[in-house]
């Protein structure tokens, strides 16, 4: 740390994202990538005529890709915000309804960077801890008096909570924003999109990410009234005009209309999923009800951070949070048929080797 960084930073711990090795020594299922590549049209969209013009700005409108959102969603363009992944939307909402004494309001078990922001906003957090099964109990939401994110289904944990019981948080926190982070929605839950006529406090965050198999092309959008959509607009052009490069806009309007690969890729990724969940669960594993692209599981006879290092040492990678309550427990994002093949052998060879 220089001695120029400001005071208010000092004790800033930053968000660490999963391990990204650059080659491809590891069957690499910690940071919930898909395992599948870009939608065929993707690819014809990134063409070298679009190439040739990186010498020019971006759109940003985003118009291209804010149309084929609104148009998959049955929004108007003008409530919906695409964003530099939606750790940049989310950063938004941090900025744009978290000052003054507003603050924000989180599980004490969920996505890292909600607490990370809050920090870095110098925020007062009202954090509620999720109940000894990892759910959400929507009535500790009630009247939160501050702006509330919940992500849902929930990271790391893969727990949905069901639309009746997120409306119930709505309905009883009419002063506040409810910014519901569905980046995880579409591999069996049910999106909130549809309770957006109803509750001008809603606005629901997705990626491109995990179901329309973007990660790298970093995609996110916002969806709400026309009036939150305003405000997020007022904090991207106060930041960063151009905040989605050209190549972007084209891959993430190409994905957005691809609904039969989007389709076939969330199907077979949630199949995957519920046969890894009963392998997992034969080998003796506790193993979280998950409705996202991840499992969430502890082993019976080692620990969390044992099995993980073991893994690694077989050339998969998982996560490990070091965090009170969850320390047992290993993510695994779901990936091919043949890479969770892979993490059942592996996993095989450490129970034996640890009997
Ligand atoms: N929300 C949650 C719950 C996540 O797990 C992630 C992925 N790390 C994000 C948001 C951010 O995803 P991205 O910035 O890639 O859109």
């Amino acid at each position: 740390m220089s001695r120029f960084l400001s005071r208010r930073f000092a004790s800033l711990a930053p968000y660490t994202p999963g391990e990204q090795p650059q080659g491809m020594e590891y069957v690499k299922l910690n940071t919930n990538e898909s395992p599948y590549p870009p939608a065929p049209g993707v690819i014809a969209a990134l063409s070298a005529a679009e190439v040739s013009r990186l010498n020019l700005y971006s759109d940003p409108q985003t118009k291209a890709l804010t149309n084929a959102i609104a148009k998959r969603y049955g929004l108007f363009p003008a409530q919906v915000l695409p964003g530099n992944g939606s750790d940049e939307i989310l950063v938004f909402c941090f900025e744009a309804f978290c000052g003054e004494d507003a603050g924000a309001c989180f599980a004490d078990l969920t996505y890292g960077f909600y607490e990370v922001y809050a920090r870095l906003f110098c925020l007062e957090t009202k954090v509620i801890a999720l109940s000894e099964r990892f759910t959400i109990e929507p009535e500790a939401y009630f009247n939160a008096g501050k702006t509330v994110f919940i992500a849902n289904p929930n990271a790391p944990t893969g727990v949905f909570l069901a639309l009746g019981e997120l409306e119930e948080i709505l309905k009883h926190n009419r002063e506040n924003v409810v910014v519901i982070d569905e980046a995880y929605v579409d591999f069996g839950g049910e999106s909130a999109v549809s309770l957006l006529a109803r509750y001008e406090n809603l606005l629901v965050v997705q990626t491109f990410s995990k179901s329309r198999n973007l990660a790298g092309a970093r995609l996110g959008f916002a969806m709400g009234s026309e009036q939150l959509i305003g405000d997020l607009m007022k904090m991207k052009f106060s930041f960063n005009p151009y905040n989605i490069n050209r190549l972007s806009i084209l891959a993430g309007a190409a994905a957005m209309e691809d609904g039969a690969y989007f389709e076939a890729c969330t199907k077979k990724i949630m199949q995957t999923r519920e046969a890894v969940a009963v392998s997992l669960e034969e080998r003796g594993f506790f193993v979280l009800p998950s409705r996202a692209n991840f499992v969430f599981a502890a082993p019976k006879r080692i620990g969390g951070e044992a099995y993980y290092k073991k893994l690694k040492e077989k050339g998969v990678l998982v996560r490990w949070f070091d965090r009170d309550r969850i320390r047992d427990f290993v993510r695994i994002t779901i990936g091919s048929d043949a890479q969770m093949k892979t993490l059942l052998n592996a996993t095989d060879q450490i129970l034996e080797e640890t009997k």
